[in-house]
């Protein structure tokens, strides 16, 4: 199957209530505006410098999101046209986003991303740090940044119980936030969790936006 078909399938399963993010790492801009093409806008990158370089090859109507870890030194390059950030993991980087989004007149929406898979090589808050940094969003002005949700990634295995409790757990910091410290924050709407070996687990647990690469593009 080609990538548009690939990506129509996806979009038919998961329905009008689940955003789909293609992620377009490592394969060429021309697998990129194939998908473009048949209507698809939404594309993430997990490395900076390769995010650059394919924006400034692509249409400017795309929607980038930038799903890897991000060093704050590296902000200033994609705050001009970034969409979404989905590795917010520390206040530095947070004051950083929101300093380079506001000398591009931008605001730009983030997530924070939670640890919550068993490999120690995983980026992400735990549940303490995550509730200190909701704390310090509230007390400081970051004016140009807005804080759409949570988003994690669950431990790579084949035991669907392991991931599945991950995902709940997701779940319910994000519920609980949106109810309780987030609840005068009208744009945390976003749980971002489930890639192509695991989004529909991700979807049963309450995830509505799925990152998927290989489903689509073919193996890296
Ligand atoms: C690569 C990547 C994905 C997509 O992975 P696939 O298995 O190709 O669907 C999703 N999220 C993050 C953070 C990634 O780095």
């Amino acid at each position: 199957m080609g990538i548009a078909a690939n990506i129509q399938k996806l979009k038919e399963e998961i329905g009008e209530n689940v955003k789909l993010l293609a992620v377009s790492k490592t394969h060429p801009v021309d697998f990129i505006l194939e998908a473009y093409q048949s209507g698809h806008r939404c594309f993430g990158e997990n490395k900076v410098q390769e995010l650059c370089s394919k924006q400034a090859l692509l249409p400017a109507d795309i929607e980038w999101h930038l799903i890897g870890h991000l060093q704050s030194n590296k902000v200033k390059y994609i705050a001009p046209f970034v969409s979404m950030i989905h590795s917010v993991d520390s206040q530095k980087l947070l004051e950083v986003i929101n300093k380079e989004a506001l000398k591009n007149n931008r605001t730009i929406d983030c997530l924070l991303q939670v640890h919550i898979a068993k490999e120690e090589t995983k980026f992400g808050l735990n549940e303490l740090e995550l509730i200190d940094l909701i704390q310090v969003i509230q007390q400081d002005k970051y004016d140009n940044v807005r804080i759409r949700g949570l988003m994690g990634m669950a431990t790579l295995t084949n035991d669907e119980s392991v991931i599945e409790c991950e995902f709940e757990y997701l779940k319910k910091q994000f519920i609980s936030l949106k109810e309780n410290q987030c609840k005068s924050n009208p744009f945390f709407d976003t749980l971002s969790m489930g890639m192509s070996s695991d989004y529909p687990l991700a979807i049963k647990h309450g995830s509505n936006l799925i990152r998927v690469g290989s489903t689509i593009f073919g193996h890296r």
